[in-house]
C-alpha cells in the first residue's frame, strides 16, 4: 500500500491529507506536525484569539478525531530531523519513515530580533504560534506600555487587540510608511488614522535601535535617539520560510522550497506548499504567504500526488480586523502604477483599487464586502473596468460584471 507523509501539521498539512482523502487515495497517510496541538487556523492568533473572544477549540481546523476516522496518522509534538531522498526515508531522530510520496508543508517562522540588540530579553515575543501568543497572553492588562516593532498586518492586528484591552501602544516602524511592503500609500494612510484614532502612537521611517533592560526588557532606543519605556515589545518584523530540511535534502531553494507549478519540488517524489514553498508568478519566484494560497496550493499538489496533473492557478485574497475595520483583500497589486478610490458617500465603505496601466490587479476594500466581491470576480474574471467607472459613485458597480 502507497504511504504518502506530510511534514508540517498546519494550515496546507491539514489540507492536503484531507484533499487526498476526498480524492479517493486509500493508502497510508502520515501528517507530522513539531507543535503539540492538531492542526490550527493562524489568523486569530492576533485578532479573535489574542483578544480572549475565541476559545481553544475553535482554532483547531478540524476535531482531533477527524484525522483517525479518516485512518489519517497524525503525529503532533514530532520534528522530523532529516530526509533521506534517495533512500526515500524520513528520520525523527532514531524512527524511520519510509514514504512513497512527501510533501514539505514546513510553513514559515518569525523572523526574530537579534539577540545583540535584547531579542532575547523576557518580555520580548512574536506571534507565529499558538505558544507564542498563549506566552503572551498576560501581558495585555491595561496601562501596561507595549513596544510593537514592524507596521504590517500583524503588528497592526497586535495594535488593535493591545488597545481594546487598554494597553499603551507605541509602533515603530522602520520604513517610510506602515503597510509599505503590502500596500499602496492610501491604504497605508488609512490605517494610520484608524489606529492614531485610538490611541496608538505610530512612529514610522525610524529603526529600533535596541531594546535595553537587565533580564527583562524595560526600554527601547530607537533609530533617532528617542528612548522610550516599555513593559513589554512585540516583534512583528516578517516571516522567513522553513527551508532547512529541504536544503539539507539536496531539493533546490530559491526564496522558498522551489516548485513548479504543479507544487512538485526539484526532486519527483517530493511536493511542498504552501509559505514554505516558491513558485513562478508574475516574473519572479515568489511565495504567497496566506491561508488561501496554503490551501489551493496545498489541494492541488494533493490531487498530483495522486497522478492528476493539474496546475495551480493562484486566485489571491487575504484579510485583516482591526478594531471595527475589516480590511479584504482580491488579486495582487505587485506592479501596480495607479490607484482608484471609490468611496461610499452614505456609510465608512472605502475600496481602492489597483491598476496597471488599464489592467485591474487588486482591490483593498475597508467594511466594503460588496465591492471586495465584485473586485474579486472581475479580476479572476480578466475583466477590468474603466478606471473613471470605478471612481464614479454613480456607477452601479454589479453591471462592471456582466460588461
Ligand atoms: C498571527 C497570524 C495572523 C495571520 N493572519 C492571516 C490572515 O488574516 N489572513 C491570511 O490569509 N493569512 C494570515 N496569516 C498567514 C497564514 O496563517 C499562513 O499563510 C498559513 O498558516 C500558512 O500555512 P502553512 O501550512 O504553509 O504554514 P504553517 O501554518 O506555519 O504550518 C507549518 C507547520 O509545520 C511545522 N513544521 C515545520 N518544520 C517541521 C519539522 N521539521 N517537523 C515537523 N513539523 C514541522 C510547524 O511547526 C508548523 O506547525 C496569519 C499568520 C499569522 C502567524
Amino acid at each position: 500500500m502507497a504511504h504518502f507523509v506530510i511534514i508540517g501539521a498546519g494550515q496546507a498539512g491539514a489540507s492536503l491529507v484531507a484533499k487526498l482523502r476526498s480524492s479517493g487515495f486509500e493508502g497510508q497517510i502520515t501528517l507530522i506536525g513539531e507543535e503539540p496541538v492538531p492542526p490550527y487556523q493562524r489568523p486569530p492568533l492576533s485578532k479573535a484569539y489574542l483578544l480572549g473572544d475565541m476559545a481553544l477549540e475553535r482554532l483547531f481546523l478540524r476535531p482531533e478525531s477527524y484525522y483517525a476516522e479518516q485512518d489519517i496518522t497524525l503525529r503532533m509534538g514530532a520534528r522530523v530531523t532529516s530526509i533521506d531522498a534517495a533512500k526515500r526515508e524520513v528520520h525523527m531522530g532514531d524512527e524511520v519513515i519510509p514514504y512513497d510520496q512527501l510533501a514539505l508543508t514546513t510553513g514559515s517562522s518569525a523572523r526574530t530580533l537579534p539577540a545583540a540588540i535584547g531579542g532575547a530579553l523576557d518580555g520580548v515575543y512574536t506571534v507565529r504560534t499558538l505558544a507564542d501568543v498563549d506566552a503572551m497572553a498576560g501581558e495585555f492588562t491595561a496601562g501596561k506600555r507595549a513596544l510593537i516593532v514592524g507596521g504590517g498586518y500583524i503588528g497592526l492586528e497586535a495594535a488593535a487587540v493591545a488597545r481594546k484591552l487598554g494597553v499603551e501602544v507605541t509602533l515603530v516602524e522602520m520604513a517610510e510608511r506602515i503597510l509599505q511592503r503590502v500596500s499602496a500609500p492610501q491604504t497605508s494612510d488609512y490605517f494610520r488614522a484608524l489606529h492614531q484614532s485610538h490611541g496608538v502612537h505610530i512612529i514610522e521611517g525610524v529603526g529600533l535601535d535596541r531594546l535595553t533592560g537587565d533580564a527583562r526588557v524595560t526600554g527601547a532606543q530607537l533609530g533617532d535617539g528617542t528612548h522610550i519605556d516599555v513593559d513589554f515589545v512585540i516583534a512583528g518584523i516578517g516571516i522567513a520560510p522553513n527551508v532547512a530540511l529541504a536544503e539539507a535534502a539536496g531539493l533546490a531553494i530559491d526564496n522558498g522550497i522551489a516548485v513548479n507549478v504543479q507544487g512538485r519540488t526539484s526532486d519527483p517524489h517530493i511536493w511542498s506548499a504552501g509559505d514554505c514553498a516558491a513558485f513562478a508568478l508574475r516574473g519572479a519566484t515568489r511565495r504567497l504567504e496566506s491561508v488561501q494560497n496554503a490551501i489551493d496550493q496545498a489541494e492541488v499538489a494533493a490531487q498530483n500526488m495522486m497522478g492528476a496533473g493539474a496546475d495551480y492557478a493562484p486566485k489571491p485574497w487575504f484579510w485583516s480586523d482591526q478594531y471595527d475595520v475589516k480590511l479584504q483583500i482580491a488579486g495582487l497589486n505587485i506592479g501596480f502604477d495607479t490607484i482608484v478610490e471609490r468611496r461610499d458617500p452614505t456609510g465608512d465603505a472605502v475600496s481602492f483599487w489597483y491598476y496597471e496601466g488599464d489592467t485591474l490587479l487588486a482591490v483593498d476594500a475597508m467594511n466594503d464586502p460588496r465591492n471586495y466581491m465584485i473586485g474579486k470576480r472581475l479580476i479572476e474574471a480578466g475583466k477590468s473596468p474603466a478606471r473613471s467607472a470605478v471612481a464614479d459613485p454613480a456607477t452601479d458597480m454589479k453591471a462592471l460584471l456582466k460588461a
